[in-house]
């Protein structure tokens, strides 16, 4: 496939559909086109994506906390869609051009006549700039590697400590935000850390380590059944963590943590942000209907 020849549409006499993103919702449509299609109904299928792998990203927590190896949970794209019809384009999507019908990649243009934007979601920091530099995210591999490196190097870092307050911060992870990928998170997090403490560094104090839950509403698991969400905080409770609920976080500075009730900032050597996303920035500027998050408003056919 040469994606640099945007003549390439009509070339062949087929319709072509472009599928941005690989992750869930493009593989799966990618895989499911080519099975409902007839294979000489004139279709070309192409799917794009930045990583030549699909990331399986329920377990990234289990990556992070080096339960499981990073590998177990990337599934090359190619070998997905060996001996099917779809054709894999590695790039970068860079704009999107609803009237022209073309799609700017880092490595030249395609052109289509169905186009399906599946270009997942971005960290959402609310405009907060000092939690975007210095707050780590969870969203693909490498921010799992972060992760665990970042725990294991404050946890160097607190053995060579002899101020107390200081090893206390390089003993505390702080996680933002209470759904699903937070406390699921500090969960896994909080085992973690236990479990390298007891193994790696028995010269630091157990009791000196905090794993800390923010939330700026008034429960965990906000979207979840109350009964459910008060079963796993009290879980959590009795593992350790401590939750904060009804905390804004307003900054993130050398002191810590910072939050809007003016309650002491809250210092913690790894900050981990999941407290929510938002679309793609690809689609903000495309003239579709959108929801109160930015994302595009789709049917049941998309
Ligand atoms: C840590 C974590 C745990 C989760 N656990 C669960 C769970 O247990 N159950 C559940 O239902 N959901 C879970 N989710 C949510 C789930 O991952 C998302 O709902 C799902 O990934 C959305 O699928 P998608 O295809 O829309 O986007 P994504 O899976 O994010 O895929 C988007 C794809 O687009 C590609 N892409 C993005 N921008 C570009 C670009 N400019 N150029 C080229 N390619 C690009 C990306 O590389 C990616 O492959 C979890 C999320 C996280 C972060």
């Amino acid at each position: 496939m040469n994606a640099t020849n945007s003549q390439d549409r009509n070339g062949n006499g087929k319709k072509r559909v472009l599928i941005l993103g690989a992750g869930f919702a493009g593989l799966q449509t990618a895989i499911h086109l080519d099975k409902i299609l007839p294979r000489d109904d004139g279709v070309e299928i192409i799917l794009v994506d930045q990583n030549h792998f699909h990331l399986f990203t329920p377990m990234l927590h289990e990556a992070a906390s080096g339960v499981i190896q990073p590998g177990l949970i990337i599934a090359p794209v190619r070998r997905v869609l060996r001996n099917r019809r779809p054709i894999f384009v590695r790039d970068r999507v860079d704009a999107i051009d609803l009237d022209e019908r073309r799609v700017r990649l880092c490595r030249g243009e395609i052109d289509y006549d169905i186009l399906v934007i599946a270009l997942g979601s971005v960290t959402n920091f609310y405009g907060i700039d000092s939690v975007r530099q210095r707050a780590l995210e969870i969203k693909n591999a490498d921010d799992a590697d972060e992760v665990r490196c970042r725990v294991v190097e404050s946890f160097e870092a607190a053995t060579g400590e002899a101020d107390p307050e200081r090893r206390r911060e390089l003993m505390t992870l702080a996680v933002v935000g209470a759904g699903c990928t937070g406390v699921e998170a500090v969960a896994e997090f909080h085992e973690f850390r236990e479990h390298l403490l007891r193994e790696q560094f028995p010269e630091l104090d157990p009791h000196e380590m905090r794993t800390v839950l923010v939330e700026v509403q008034d429960r965990v698991l906000s979207t979840f059944d109350a009964g459910l969400a008060r079963s796993a905080h009290r879980r959590m409770e009795r593992m350790g963590i401590e939750i904060l609920l009804n905390h804004t976080v307003t900054g993130l500075s050398e002191r810590g943590l910072e939050f809007a009730s003016g309650r002491p900032p809250l210092p913690s050597a790894v900050v981990v942000w999941a407290a929510g996303v938002a679309a793609s920035p690809l689609v903000q500027d495309l003239p579709l209907e959108k929801d109160r998050m930015g994302r595009v408003v789709v049917g049941s056919d998309l």
